[in-house]
């Protein structure tokens, strides 16, 4: 108990025993009593209101030198307003600052909650996505920025992956969003502008297809005189290994020139179509056909599991079998195993190439699909490797929703496995021979 209350209690209790008192010197304490209780209760009433129009008025004259109860209450309160007053200035102060700040990034920062509603956003955001800090809060942010991937990415617990979209409102950018947990149940959308990067991207990818459909042309030309070179039976002997290299190397320039032709067609087209229905298993086949079953080279299996087709493109994925079954040709000696499987379920589908060949250091795995990149330059196998064929398969199946998966044991052997995603494979229902009967 407070010294105050402590006060309070013992002139209270003292009033009232005077009231007593006098009542019992003229002989009726309980009147006494009662007359104490009764100006004892007039005047704190009369406190009460007046502490009362002192909170309402914010005027503490009338208390302001008093040392009772009402006085120390009243004293209190004031303190606390005050504190809270000031820790309300300074956290307005403190959130002007990180207002100002967040709007000082040059990227955007959109605060989101639980159903991806908008809570606020910085002034990045409006630039690059046009979202509005006071109309768009409560928004669905995937109803402002409509785009399936981000979708996608928003209704997903994935916050490592990123999304690349065109900013809806000016011309020619483009931004990254990526999603961070943030708070409890909230979210942090950013986004990042990289139009800089894209634009430089995009000429790097015209310089490429420009120069190489210049190439082209004059090729062409070496290739035809030097073609009809070799046939000319008149030809000095010493000049037949010459033209014969040429030749060579003019061919390995055509396969390079085509390759990045059709690595800057696939980079700068969007997903494959969902309209043609691929026979995998078909492809397979053929594909085996083609290549394998020729003297001195590994015994090829084909492993058919599924019936399922793909969504996508077929030529695209007679591209993908052809890379990686001529690479576990080229790359498993004569006594080795080559597996090309097919299997599908509730995941999706795999296509898979196994050897049983001289397999890849771990370290080199993750720069394979890197453009011209062989492992070993020097090695015998050269004379028709070029670096370009992973890079091509990667890139139709990142067009295809599908991903490669490379795992290798250096003198076992490698596998390389395509997976596609649930919403790409088509089982198709077997036609019933029985004619409806
Ligand atoms: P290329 O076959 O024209 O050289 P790729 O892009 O298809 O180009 O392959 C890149 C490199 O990956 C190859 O040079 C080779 O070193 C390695 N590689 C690809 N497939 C295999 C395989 N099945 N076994 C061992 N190494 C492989």
């Amino acid at each position: 108990m407070s010294e105050a209350s402590r006060r309070f209690i013992a002139g209270l209790a003292l009033f009232l025993a005077a009231g007593a008192g006098i009542g019992w010197l003229y002989g009726h304490p309980d009147w006494g009593l009662l007359v104490a209780a009764l100006v004892a209760l007039v005047w704190q009433a009369r406190k009460l209101l007046s502490f009362e129009r002192a909170l309402r008025t914010g005027v503490f004259k009338a208390f302001r030198y008093g040392e009772g109860i009402w006085e120390q209450l009243l004293s209190r309160f004031r303190f606390e307003h005050e504190r809270g007053t000031r820790y309300k200035k300074s956290h307005r102060t403190l959130l002007r600052e990180v207002r100002k700040s967040t709007n000082a990034m040059p990227d955007g920062a959109v605060i989101l909650d639980a159903n991806n509603e908008i809570i606020a956003c910085n002034r990045a955001a409006k630039r690059l996505a046009g979202l509005k800090r006071k109309k768009d809060r409560g928004q669905r942010v995937d109803n402002i920025l409509r785009d399936p991937a981000l979708t996608a990415l928003l209704q997903s617990d994935d916050y490592k992956s990123t999304v690349e979209m065109m900013s809806p409102v000016t011309d020619g950018a483009w931004m990254n969003c990526r999603v961070v947990p943030y708070g409890a149940d909230q979210k942090l959308l950013l986004l990042r502008d990289i139009t800089e990067r894209t634009r430089l991207s995009k000429m790097r990818r015209d310089f490429v297809a420009n120069a190489s459909h210049e190439l082209r042309s004059p090729l062409t030309v070496i290739s035809g005189y030097l073609d009809g070179l070799a046939d000319d039976e008149d030809m000095p002997p010493a000049w037949k290994r010459p033209v014969t290299q040429m030749r060579k190397q003019a061919a390995r320039m055509r396969q390079i020139l085509s390759e990045l032709l059709e690595l800057s067609r696939l980079e700068s087209a969007g997903p494959a179509k969902m309209d043609q229905h691929v026979d995998v298993h078909d492809l397979i086949v053929e594909a085996v056909e083609a290549l394998g079953g020729h003297a001195n080279t590994a015994i090829v299996t084909v492993e058919a599991e599924s019936i399922a087709k793909l969504h996508g493109n077929a030529a695209e994925i007679e591209t993908v079998i052809v890379n990686l079954l001529a690479n576990a040709l080229r790359y498993t000696p004569p006594d080795g195993e080559i597996t090309v499987s097919w299997r599908s379920g509730t995941d999706g589908a795999d296509l898979t190439v196994a050897d049983t060949g001289e397999g890849i250091d771990p370290e080199f795995i993750p720069r394979l699909t890197e453009r011209f990149f062989r492992v070993d330059r020097g090695r015998r196998h050269d004379e028709g490797s070029i670096g370009l064929g992973l890079a091509i398969v990667k890139h139709i199946l990142a067009r295809h929703d599908a991903e490669l998966i490379i795992t290798s044991e250096t003198g076992v052997g490698s596998v390389f496995r395509c997976h596609f995603s649930p919403d790409r494979v088509v089982i198709e229902p077997p036609v019933s021979l029985a004619g409806g009967g």
